[in-house]
This record gives structure tokens, sequence and C-alpha cells, in this order.
């Protein structure tokens, strides 16, 4: 981000940006001063006030030039989820506890990792002599561990993906790297067995894709109507496995 667009940048105010407008040297005066790292920031005025040290860590100087990371790879830091502790009646300061912010922050960064993947990319077919191949192909039991977008609660169990191909095949390990690229999201169950088969019917033209997920709801489990062990089954057919009742009935056979 160059200095153009960091003068727009939501946590600073014109005042705050005429602040960071300075000289070079005495900018990295300024940036010294700063207090250290899980420190609320005050006095800064109202926008920045809500700004924590770690967003402003990603201040960087690039040949005198002022830039900074993109505020989603910042913008919830240590600090925060000190914050959430304590709002939970905890201290983070605490033996035991003290880590646990960097941890549930590179847990989550793990969880999350779907919005990084590009499904064209996984998808990307090759040339091995299966093109000629024309019957379905069905991987079963691929793990799924989602989180669910109501509570930020786990769901996990597994899927069945397939596809009737026409002339474009990927290799197997990709139907669970497309899976995985989806469930790495904030998701509900139902869209996510939607974009895998609509992902496959886009990037590989298949005659048929067929997805059946079987997950438990930790949202449901934990809370609500509680009820341990329960299972949710969701499913998406689309081209042939839509209309073709003996070819819906194979790859119910298969994904058994
Ligand atoms: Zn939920």
């Amino acid at each position: 981000m160059d200095v153009d667009v960091l003068q727009n940048a939501s946590f600073l105010s014109r005042r705050d940006w005429r602040i960071l407008h300075i000289p070079l040297p005495q900018l990295i005066i300024c940036v010294t001063l700063l207090p250290a790292p899980g420190d609320p920031i005050t006095g800064m005025g109202a926008d920045v006030s809500k700004c924590s040290v770690d967003t402003l860590d990603n201040l960087h100087l690039n040949k005198g030039k002022v830039t900074m990371t993109t505020p989603r790879d910042s913008e919830f830091g240590v600090a925060d989820w000190q914050r959430l502790l304590r709002s939970i009646g905890e201290d983070p300061e605490r033996q035991g506890l003290t880590d646990t912010p960097n941890r549930v922050a590179r847990a989550w960064a793990h969880w999350m990792r779907g919005y990084k993947q590009d499904p064209a990319t996984i998808l990307k077919t090759f040339a091995d002599g299966g093109e000629c191949y024309d019957e379905l192909i069905v991987v079963r039991q691929i793990p799924v561990y989602s989180h669910c977008e109501h509570h930020l609660a786990p769901f996990f169990g597994h899927a069945t993906v397939g596809y009737l191909p026409s002339g474009h095949i990927v290799g197997l390990s990709k139907l669970t790297r497309l899976v995985n690229c989806f469930a790495a999201r904030l998701q509900v169950q139902e869209r996510l067995t939607q974009q895998i088969a609509q992902s496959l019917l886009e990037h590989l033209q298949p005659k048929a894709v067929g997805v059946i997920i079987r997950c438990r709801h930790m949202c449901m489990e934990s809370r609500g109507i509680a009820v341990v062990g329960e299972e949710t089954v969701t499913s998406a057919m689309l081209g042939d496995l839509k209309t073709n009742a003996a070819q819906r009935a194979e790859f119910l056979a298969l994904a058994e």
C-alpha cells in the first residue's frame, strides 16, 4: 500500500495523517515512541485509539515511503485475543494463558486457510491417458473439518465426492484438496456442499457431479437442542445425476 492509500486508511483520521506526514527521521522517532506490543494506543484521536499496536506494527518504511500490510492480516492481534479472554472473566496474564493468544491466532490462520486457496488452481487438469475414462469416479471418506458461520463452532465429518468425466480428469487427491479449500472457511454445511459441486462442474465440465457430506455440528451438540452424535447429511447432484435416475442410483450405491 503506498502513501496515498495510507492517507485514506480507515484507522487514521486526517489529523492523524498529518502527524505521520512528516520528514522521515522524525517519523522514525514517532514510531519508536509507540507503546509496547499489546498496549492500547491512546491520545492520537478517536479513530486510532481503536487500533492496537499490532496493527501499527504493520507500518513499514520502504525506500522512504510509508507502507503497511493489508488490514486483514493484522486487524485481530494478540491484544484482541487478550481482551476476549478478559471478557469471559479470565486473566490473560496467568500461567497457561500467556501464550494462548499467539497459539489461537496461529490456529485460526490454519482453520481459515481456505480463503487463500483457489479452486481453479487446485483443479488444473492434466493429460495422463485417463481422458478416455467415462465411468463415475468417486472418492469416499474425505475428512471435513469446518466452522459454522453462525457460532464459529467446529463441524466435522466426511464427504463423498464423485463425477462423471467428459475428457477432463484430475488427480484423486485434488478432490480432497478441493473439500479442504472450501471447508477451511466459515461455512454452513449446505453451502459447503454446493460450492464443492459447483466448482467441480465449472472447472472440469464433467457430465455429472455428486457430493454428499455427513457432519456433526458442535454448536448443535454443545448447546441448543444438545443432542450428542446427531449427524447432518447434505447432498448436491448436478448434471446427469440430477436427471438420470439410474446414474444417480449408481452414484449412491458407490457412495455407501
Ligand atoms: Zn452453528
